[in-house]
């Protein structure tokens, strides 16, 4: 097969190893395109790891020319270590995502240069000046284009990956094609949606201010059978092909550009997962913001933005959404005969706002989820982590938590985004009780 290929003139293949410097770079000076796109000789190529990741490793490698980056998956989780395997298939279906997002919201991913199977290898543009949207919102920086970018994004690959825009067939083929990466599903599936609710070995939490607010979680029925109902949406509902994994620490920015990375949880899922995913991080943003002032107020404007971006955000995507429900519903749901001359046509755009409203209901319930596991669960994020003062952290923290648990059990005081913004602003400066 091997000397077939190369014969052929097809790339060598590659047993599975770590790659590291020189092998790296022997290995990407086979590859002529990459090669001719970095420039100069591959010893003259500099070679750094810059994953920041909780998984794999992400190489920077720079040439005369220019540079490219080269993510490798690990046979393990990289925060935890070899005692926690995970499969190497999961870079073919993040290759397979980016692939299909690339196609449907053109722009808007980093583009594939070189996918190598057997070492869990993809070769990419690199992106350059853009930095972790989330690293940049805790520095205060405002990203005037991020909406409209986030919501194109939003709005075609899951629209257009859909059955209102996609034949029956083809959808089944797509749910197939990445049926496979249940392991990193699994993940989302213990992580978002079960640990967090009961005394699991990994959570952790800002103790001792949080202790009783964990012990709360831990007993309160009422939000084990909402997590329990949002858990079997996860599971059971392959509405469309999501991110899987969407926190602003997956998109990279600057003030024009807006790259959506790292979909390796890609798969066929509920909608309302990517939407919650955005919306929680930036709930998140906002309500940390407290935490990195030096003095009070100084991140208003900051904060204001925020605020504007989330309540934008759902009235974009929505509007970008019905627009292309309107235009280009190839699929085979809500047929056509069904709603023939003009008072069907008056029913189904009632219905469209109807499913709308439902999938916004979705996204208030994920968005609760992706903060909470935040705060109590194993995977913390940097927005809290990085406020010093223990307590202030906390007191952001119970603030998230407060309006989660809100967001997640009385869904119906949070029909509409400004319903979500005001009761976030309500308590950006509410004080905690952590007794004693
Ligand atoms: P993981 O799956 O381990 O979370 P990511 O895909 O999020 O890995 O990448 C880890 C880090 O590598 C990112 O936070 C970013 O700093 C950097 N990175 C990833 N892809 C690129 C890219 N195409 N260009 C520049 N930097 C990148
Ligand atoms: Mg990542």
């Amino acid at each position: 097969m091997t000397s077939q290929l190369r014969q052929s003139g097809g790339p060598a293949q590659h047993e599975y190893r770590i790659l590291r410097d020189a092998d790296l770079r022997g290995y990407l000076a086979e590859l002529r395109a990459v090669a001719t796109q970095l420039g100069g000789p591959p010893e003259d190529w500099s070679v750094s790891e810059v994953g920041d990741g909780n998984l794999n490793l992400v190489f920077i490698v720079r040439g005369t020319k220019g540079g490219i980056a080269v993510k490798q998956a690990l046979p393990y989780v990289r925060l935890v270590g070899e005692s926690w395997p995970l499969p190497l298939s999961r870079s073919h279906y993040e290759y397979l995502a980016l692939v299909h997002q690339a196609a449907l919201a053109p722009g808007l991913v980093p583009a594939v240069l070189h996918h190598d199977e057997a070492l869990a290898l993809i070769a990419m543009e690199l992106l350059e000046p853009h930095i972790i949207m989330r690293k940049g919102l805790i520095s205060g920086v405002c990203y005037p284009r991020f909406v409209d970018h986030i919501t194109t994004f939003l709005a075609r690959t899951l629209f257009l990956s859909s059955d209102l825009a996609v034949p029956a067939a083809q959808k089944k083929e797509g749910i197939a094609a990445f049926a496979g990466n249940h392991a990193l599903c699994k993940i989302t599936e213990d992580l978002i949606f079960t640990e967090p609710y009961f005394q699991a070995a990994q959570n952790r939490w800002t103790s001792p201010w949080l202790d009783a607010t964990a012990i709360a979680f831990r007993e309160d029925f009422d939000l084990h059978v909402a997590i329990s109902r949002l858990k079997l949406k996860f599971m059971a509902r392959p509405e469309a092909l999501i991110h899987g994994d969407l926190h602003t620490g997956s998109i990279m920015a600057t003030e024009d550009e807006t790259k959506v990375i790292d979909p390796e949880f890609a798969f066929y899922g509920p909608m309302g997962f990517d939407l919650g995913a955005v919306i929680g991080n930036l709930i998140m943003s906002y309500l940390a913001s407290a935490g990195h002032e030096h003095s009070a107020g100084e991140r208003r404007s900051f904060e204001q933005w925020v605020l504007d971006a989330i309540e934008n955000l759902w009235a974009e995507f929505s509007r970008k959404f019905v627009e292309l429900w309107r235009g280009e519903a190839k699929g085979d749901a809500y047929p056509k005969t069904l709603f023939a001359g003009q008072a069907g046509a008056a029913r189904l755009e009632a219905e469209r706002q109807a499913y709308m409203d439902r999938l916004f209901r979705d996204t208030v319930e994920f968005s609760a989820a992706k903060i909470i596991r935040r705060i109590l669960g194993l995977a913390h994020n940097i927005d809290f982590e990085w406020i010093e003062d223990p307590r202030l952290r906390a007191t952001c923290e119970a603030r998230s938590l407060r309006l989660a648990r809100a967001m997640m059990l009385q869904t119906r005081e949070f029909r509409t985004i400004g319903a979500v913004t005001i009761a976030a602003r309500a308590l950006r400066d509410w004080q905690p009780d952590f007794g004693g």
